[in-house]
């Protein structure tokens, strides 16, 4: 039976304009295994047409097509696949070798099509290039090789799989004719081992050395000579079995590839790096604040307890300010009186009414309220002992917020024995050793200021580091008895509230803002610092959205630049029988790959911009305020990972669709 035979095969080309070319009219023929068939025709009679339709490259034509007595129309996908690899090898004119692999991985590729083991397919690949004659050129890059190694690289690739026909469109097309003579020689010597061998030449010389000569005009054959019979050996045929490549042999040739571009691929990584860093930072940051800012807020407070506040410090700021545009002297002098009295807590606006207790009493799970005062003096209060003066910042009474911990020394300050507590900074300033004596101290009420002995019976130390100021506490019912001692009455400016139990604690926080009033200083501060942590993430946000999209496109570009410079090199695949999952998979790999980078390098730069942050707010705040956990990273990687991968599913979809005889024609 003979291993191929055409009958009455038909090829029409559509033409730009409509219409259609009939490039091949009718070819019938048979050929056999051992042959050497020379193609020969002037340019544009069809040859090359025949040979991409026999190969099995072009389905679209008519008539029949039988290999080993087989319809070509009826394989399956499979079959078809099979059939690249296995029966048929092709040899190009311009050699189609793949220029970023070696040698020995270019002859091998059609192995690692088909799944083979790198140890099998070395040797198979070092056996052949031995068999042309460049065993020692076989690490070398194709443009490191003259036309003719060339084409024996591309010999060596045609026979890895041990073919039964070997389809040569103008092998010695391009080489001069000292180089011509060895090609031939060597795809004689093919067919004389067995395998039927179809060669396009345009010369009779060459087709002087072939045992068959079929001449082709206008897609017709208008001769078909034998000539000499060759003399045959008779070769040990290897069996190869052929699979399908897996994803990790896609990886490795996208890693292949992406080395050999390694400045573009290097750019592009950075480049969507910058991007993944500003979401890792963006996690990172948000996280190193938040943990920031809770740690201050445990250690300010008992966690049992609420601070209130009446909402007037921001009202009499906001007044003042509008004063000040209006540019009214007598409103500006109001203003600026009330901004003073709210900061030292004597505004009538900021002292609570019976009403106010009874609507904080009324928050569920409060289990018990206490009046306190606090107020900031301007330089009025002021504490001596032996001589030494100190002024003291804040007038504050005892309560139920003071952490057991902050009180340093001593204890809490009694009512009704004269007893206070001041913060240890201002006590080491007086005297080292100043628990348990006696200071006068000069106070601020309200606009009297009176001068009286106390008892220091406990040191304040505060727990956070924003708390330390100079502080003087007393107990509400001692501070209460002075004002009225001195002809006027003390009003709550601050209410403290205790939660029946911890959990409760935020609820509490929550209604207090519902009614209509504010927390403690400190945490106005923690709010302040949220808002600004909340713009802070936006920008990052919107750097991080844009920069992705930005690398997204980039991506989609660099892969769609790869698809266009290697069209030739997919053309080669798939006439070597690469499936268009395989080349989608090569594809996807490299934008996996891509991904992979970036992500590695936007981690990377995160852990080295957290450094120099770190090391900032760590003399500004004694804060690390970035936090990047191996999740946070683990998030970056996968972000990039995904977003590369969406960018090369179009790039990857237009390689697997590409036409291997346009790939192949393109130079
Ligand atoms: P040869 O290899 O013998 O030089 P080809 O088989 O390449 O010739 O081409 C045969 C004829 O078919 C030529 O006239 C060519 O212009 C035409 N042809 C080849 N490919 C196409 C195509 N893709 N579209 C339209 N016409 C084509
Ligand atoms: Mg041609």
């Amino acid at each position: 039976m003979a291993v191929l035979e055409l009958k009455n095969v038909k090829k029409y080309y559509k033409m730009p304009g409509g219409g259609q070319y009939e490039a091949l009219r009718g070819v019938s023929a048979k050929f056999n295994a051992g042959e050497m068939v020379a193609i020969v025709g002037e340019s544009g009679s069809g040859k090359s047409t025949l040979m991409n339709t026999i190969g099995g490259l072009d389905s679209d034509f008519e008539g029949e097509i039988l290999y080993e007595g087989k319809n070509l129309r009826d394989f399956s996908k499979a079959e078809m696949v099979n059939y690249h690899k296995k029966s048929i090898g092709f040899i190009f004119q311009n050699f189609n070798l793949i220029p970023h692999l070696d040698l020995i991985d270019n002859v091998s590729i059609a192995m690692t099509l088909s799944n083979i083991d790198e140890s099998v397919r070395r040797e198979r690949a070092k056996e052949l290039l031995k068999k042309v004659g460049l065993e020692e050129h076989m690490y070398k890059k194709p443009d490191q090789l003259s036309g003719g190694q060339k084409q024996r690289v591309a010999i060596a690739r045609a026979l890895v799989n041990d073919p039964d026909v070997i389809i040569a469109d103008e092998p010695t097309g391009a080489l001069d004719a000292e180089t011509t003579d060895v090609i031939l020689n060597m795809i004689r010597e093919i067919a004389v081992e067995g395998k039927l061998v179809l060669m396009v030449t345009h010369s009779d010389k060459v087709a002087s050395h072939c045992s068959r000569v079929l001449r082709i005009d206008q897609g017709q054959i208008i001769s078909d000579q034998e000539q000499v019979k060759l003399e045959h050996k008779q070769e040990s045929r290897e069996e190869i079995q052929v699979h399908n490549m897996n994803m990790w042999k896609a990886v490795k040739l996208a890693f292949k590839n992406m080395k050999a571009k390694l400045g573009r691929n290097a750019l592009v990584s950075t480049g969507m790096g910058i991007g993944i860093m500003s979401v890792i930072l963006m996690l990172s940051l948000g996280k190193g604040v938040t943990s920031y800012v809770s740690d201050q807020m445990n250690t300010y407070s008992n966690p049992l307890v609420t601070e209130v506040h009446k909402n007037t410090t921001a009202k009499a700021r906001s007044q003042s300010m509008s004063a000040m545009q209006q540019n009214n002297s007598a409103s500006v002098a109001k203003a600026r009186q009330q901004g003073i009295s709210s900061l030292t807590g004597t505004s009538s606006a900021s002292a609570f009414s019976d009403k106010d207790l009874k609507k904080l009493k009324k928050i569920k799970h409060v289990s018990k309220i206490q009046k306190g005062f606090t107020a900031l003096s301007l330089g009025g209060n002021q504490v001596t002992f032996k001589k030494k003066s100190a002024s003291v910042i804040y007038l504050n009474t005892v309560n139920n917020s003071i952490a057991k911990s902050e009180v340093k020394k001593g204890r809490l300050p009694k009512s009704g024995s004269n007893e206070i507590m001041i913060d240890s900074g201002t006590a080491d300033t007086l005297s080292k050793k100043l628990l348990g004596k006696t200071v006068k101290a000069k106070l601020q009420l309200g606009t009297k200021t009176i001068t009286k002995k106390f008892k220091v019976v406990g040191l304040y130390e505060s727990a956070s580091s924003a708390g330390q100021m100079s502080t003087l506490f007393l107990t509400y019912k001692d501070l209460k008895k002075l004002f009225k001692d001195n002809g006027s009455t003390l009003k709550a400016n601050v209410v403290y509230l205790t939660s029946s139990d911890k959990k409760y604690t935020s609820d509490i926080k929550a209604a207090v803002k519902d009614k209509g009033f504010s927390g403690s200083m400190q945490e106005q501060m923690t709010e302040m610092f949220d808002s600004i942590l909340n713009v802070l993430t936006y920008v990052l946000t919107a750097i991080a959205a844009v920069s992705l999209v930005v690398s997204a496109i980039m991506i989609l570009v660099v892969l769609n630049i790869s698809v266009v410079e290697r069209t030739q090199e997919i053309g080669v695949m798939k006439a070597l029988g690469a499936r268009r999952k395989d080349i989608r998979r090569i594809f996807s790999s490299e934008a996996f790959l891509l991904g992979l980078a970036s992500g590695i390098v936007g981690v990377v730069l995160t852990g080295l911009l957290s450094l120099a942050i770190n090391h900032f707010t760590q003399s500004a705040f004694d804060a690390a305020v970035v936090t990047m956990t191996p999740q946070y990273a683990a998030i970056g990687v996968v972000v990039s990972v995904v977003i590369s991968m969406i960018a090369g599913i179009l790039p990857s979809n237009h390689a697997s669709k590409l036409d291997p005889i346009d790939a192949l024609r393109k130079e």
